[in-house]
């Protein structure tokens, strides 16, 4: 069994696509085993995103992300990294499939709806960046 985190990002909570992007989860076998709204500063953006620091947009992407209230949640279920990450759809929602969130929700490459940890390892940074253990339910 694998866990991973999956953000709703600001444009999503702002669309009304919680419970969407959570119903797509559920129909798929992927568990929520924690969740939380939060808002994020500018430092923990940046925190967050630390991989990316020297890419060109991420002082955008961290302005994007500290812009309003995200949904932070773990999921749980067999691969379910790569399973989110193929309900997610590709980072540019002009290249992602039919049926992603991004290809149904996204309208710009960096407002994009929804993070997905892309391996176990940034899965338990990223998981670990905004919950305790004692926040998380096991079944
Ligand atoms: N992003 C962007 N421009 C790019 C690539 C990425 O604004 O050219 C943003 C976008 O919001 C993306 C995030 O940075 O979701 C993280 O990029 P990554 O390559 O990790 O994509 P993801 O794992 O989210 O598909
Ligand atoms: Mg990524």
């Amino acid at each position: 069994m694998e866990r991973t985190l999956s953000i709703i990002k600001p444009d999503g909570v702002q669309s009304g696509l919680i419970g969407e992007v959570i119903k797509r989860f559920e129909a798929n076998g992927i568990r929520v085993v924690a969740m939380k709204m939060l808002h994020m500063d500018k430092e923990q953006a940046k925190g967050f995103y630390a991989v990316h620091k020297e890419r060109p947009f991420f002082d955008s992407l961290t302005d994007f992300m500290s812009s309003g209230r995200i949904v932070a949640m773990v999921l749980e279920g067999d691969q379910v990294i790569e399973k989110n990450r193929s309900l997610m759809g590709a980072t540019n929602y002009k290249e992602a499939a039919e049926g992603t969130i991004r290809r149904d929700f996204a309208s710009d490459i960096e407002k994009n709806i929804v993070h997905g940890s892309d391996s176990p390892e940034t899965a338990a940074f990223e998981i670990g960046y905004f919950f305790n253990s004692f926040e998380i339910c096991e079944q």
